[in-house]
């Protein structure tokens, strides 16, 4: 016996869920709309968590994707401190709590989790790590009194996390197993940008290190003190934050016997409808079959987050059109710089350079077999318009090669 019922249940309280909802209803769905999410906060923003929330040049309601007064004006309800502990597909109900609520469809935005560090030391006081507002919360009040911080990890979280920090003063250390920053998923002409960047604002790297344990005054609860590599290499820190990535959110998925892919994440086809019937997925959990890339894909976006809470929102009212949105994501360095990047490359066998990174304006395409496959660019946001139509278009990267050819330091223009 169901307690209650839904027409459409959104899980999640991130972009994806919130997105979705707005949807809905902005294409004259009428039918009723539960929002459920497990945390405090109505859905929030993450990125401003690692940028200008944690700098405090932002407020806490400015994170919020939809005013507080927003869902009771859109009729959708929202209920917030609830767990979703079960899901029955086939029935078509989920447990929130002790309550049994009864669907027509649903959505799972489950989102991601942080992965920790599992080494000695790893639970020590002063470890901070970043995915929800609580989280930066609890950094900022411990930044008081802190001089030397350790930011453990090479790509855009610890990245972002170590400018701002350094943007407030602190004497930051980055400690990360790349031989250069983001150079795993960007390549050596971004890294070496980035690496030059952050070490001209005085941010220490530790490079092609692996974190082995975390030492502290006394008992594996003391205050953490230091960030020892397996080298050997230590760098004293008086506190440390972690970024070494996010696992997808499948818990419920799995329990709910979902199909899951190879990433990790419930699979879900072109239209983002997950194994069953009247359950799709959307955002950070979503592994969706790409009609613009020609496989599989799960991408931690946030943009790419909303715009698949949308089109799961059509999908559900029928639309039949596979999602087909070039992934699309951005990366701010403190107002240092801003990354844009279209793609994603999972492999590329030619960088082509556009601009010149030493004047902090430029742009890399990255070619697979002379087909693009993603591009970046750094205060180039033509460079990435043209890229991300030629994605569109899966066309040859010949023309887009002989312009950038034009623009390199010193040729003619
Ligand atoms: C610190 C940080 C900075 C970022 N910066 C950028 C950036 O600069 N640019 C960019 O493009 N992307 C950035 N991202 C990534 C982006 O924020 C994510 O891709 C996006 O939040 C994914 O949205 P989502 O709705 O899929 O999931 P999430 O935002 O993870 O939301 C999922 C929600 O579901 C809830 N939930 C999970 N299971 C249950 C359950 N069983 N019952 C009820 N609720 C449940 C979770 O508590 C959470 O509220 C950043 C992420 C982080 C953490």
């Amino acid at each position: 016996m169901t307690d209650a019922t839904t027409d459409i249940l959104l899980i999640g309280g991130g972009i994806a869920s919130a997105h979705a909802a707005a949807e809905l209803r902005e294409q004259g769905y009428d039918g009723s709309i539960l929002l459920v999410t497990r945390e405090m906060d109505a859905p929030y923003h993450r990125p401003p968590l690692t940028k200008g929330y944690l700098q405090g040049s932002e407020a806490r309601a400015s994170t919020l994707i939809h005013s507080e007064d927003w869902y009771a004006e859109h009729d959708v309800q929202l209920r917030t401190r609830t767990p979703v502990m079960a899901l029955d597909a086939a029935a078509r109900t989920a447990k929130l709590g002790r309550e049994q609520v009864g669907f027509g469809q649903a959505l799972l935005a489950t989102g991601a989790g942080i992965r920790r560090l599992q080494v000695d030391g790893g639970m020590r006081d002063g470890i901070h790590y970043l995915r929800a507002l609580g989280n930066a919360d609890k950094l900022r009040g411990a930044l008081d009194g802190v001089e030397r911080v350790a930011v453990v990890g090479g790509s855009y979280i610890a990245t972002e996390v170590a400018a701002s920090l350094s943007l407030l003063g602190r004497q930051v250390t980055l400690v990360m197993q790349e031989a250069l920053p983001l150079e795993r998923g960007f390549g050596p002409v971004v890294g070496r940008f980035v690496h030059d960047l952050l070490t001209e604002h005085g941010i220490e790297i530790v490079a092609q290190a692996d974190v082995a344990r975390f030492d502290g005054d006394g008992e594996d609860d003391a205050p953490v003190t230091a960030v020892v590599c397996a080298d050997g290499r230590r760098v004293d820190a008086d506190l440390v934050v972690v970024g070494v990535g996010a696992n997808p959110d499948v818990m419920l998925a799995r329990k709910a016997e979902l199909a899951l892919g190879e990433s990790g994440g419930v699979l879900c086809d072109r239209t983002l409808r997950t194994s069953a019937e009247a359950v799709f997925a959307a955002g950070d959990v979503c592994e969706y079959d790409s009609v613009v890339h020609g496989r599989r894909l799960r991408i931690e976006h946030e943009e790419v987050a909303a715009a698949q809470g949308r089109h799961a929102a059509r999908a559900m009212l029928g639309a039949t059109e596979p999602y087909a949105e070039i992934p699309y994501f951005w990366s701010d360095l403190a107002d240092w710089a801003t990354l844009e990047y279209v793609g994603p490359a999972l492999r590329w066998d030619e960088e082509i350079v556009g601009g010149d990174p030493a004047t902090g304006a430029f742009s890399v395409l990255y070619a697979h077999e002379g087909r693009l496959a993603a591009a970046l660019a750094v205060g180039r946001p033509d460079d990435l318009e043209l890229a991300r139509e030629l994605l569109r278009s899966g066309g040859d990267v010949g023309e887009l090669r002989e312009r950038f050819r034009s623009t390199q330091p010193g040729s003619r223009t």
